[in-house]
């Protein structure tokens, strides 16, 4: 089962996104800004990153460029949500090295479908990040 961390801060959101994942099928943990989003990557490493772009700390574009420069969790993809729909946010997302871009109101088939082909194309358990399942003699 895929692992999703949404880092946002607004509660509502939160709930709603977490809701549709998991109907999905994906296993959620939010956190509510950048810097515990960014604790908990670290520590249980997700399969993907939705990141709210507004956040009370870091803005998500810095929250993305720390987590890029991070050797152990650059690999995971990450997919910036904003509510703008400037090109200019566009352009910032994927220079802070995000790797797709939705915006809201959330449009749930649309932004399943991006999930979905980042985790087709990303390797959802790297060896390095995996244990192995049983133990050499
Ligand atoms: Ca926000």
């Amino acid at each position: 089962m895929h692992r999703i961390l949404y880092i946002e801060d607004t509660e509502n959101n939160r709930i709603l996104v977490t809701r549709q994942l998991e109907r999905k099928g994906y296993r959620v943990m939010t956190a509510e800004d950048a810097t515990t989003g960014l604790a908990l990557a670290a520590k249980e490493p997700p399969d993907l990153i939705l990141m709210d772009m507004g956040l009370p700390d870091l803005d998500g574009w810095e929250a993305t460029r720390r987590l890029k420069s991070n050797p152990a969790l650059r690999h995971i993809p990450v997919i910036a949500l904003t509510a703008h729909v400037m090109q200019g946010d566009r352009d910032s997302s994927i220079a802070a090295g995000c790797d797709d871009y939705d915006t809201k109101p959330f449009q749930f088939p649309r932004l399943m479908a991006k999930i979905e082909a980042l985790l087709a194309t990303s390797n959802p358990s790297p060896p390095s990040q995996s244990p192995p399942l049983s133990h050499a003699p």
